[in-house]
């Protein structure tokens, strides 16, 4: 399970921006995790709480959204899920594929809390 690395690397991550930022207070981190980044986003959601600790994501809520892995077939370019079709294209059996999202783990979004309700 590498889930524990890439939680820590977010928090730093975040952590490194507030500092640089200046920012007081962050409400809520948002991630992408894509289907080919083999990821885990329950494993994250789970560890998220034990990296955070401590740190000023204590208090933050961690949303991790799913990025589906899409891939273009490289002989129809047809555009279809990597998962779903298990790497192969549906509309005419090729393997050859360029994948074009749902490869990373990246940080999408971070919220900083304003003190009000939106
Ligand atoms: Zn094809």
């Amino acid at each position: 399970m590498h889930e524990i690395g890439i939680v820590r690397q977010l928090v730093r991550t975040v952590t490194d921006f507030v500092s640089e930022n200046r920012i007081g207070e962050i409400r809520e981190v948002v991630a992408d995790c894509g289907e080919l980044s083999l990821v885990i986003p329950e494993y994250v959601e789970e560890l998220y709480p034990i990296a955070a600790k401590g740190s000023i994501l204590e208090n933050a809520k961690l949303t991790v959204n799913v990025v589906p892995g899409l891939a273009e077939c490289d002989d129809c370019d047809e555009i279809f899920n990597v998962v779903e079709h298990k790497g192969i294209c549906p509309a005419c059996g090729s393997f050859e594929k360029t994948v074009l999202s749902g490869k990373d783990f990246t940080i999408r979004e971070i919220v900083v809390s304003d003190g009000q309700e939106d």
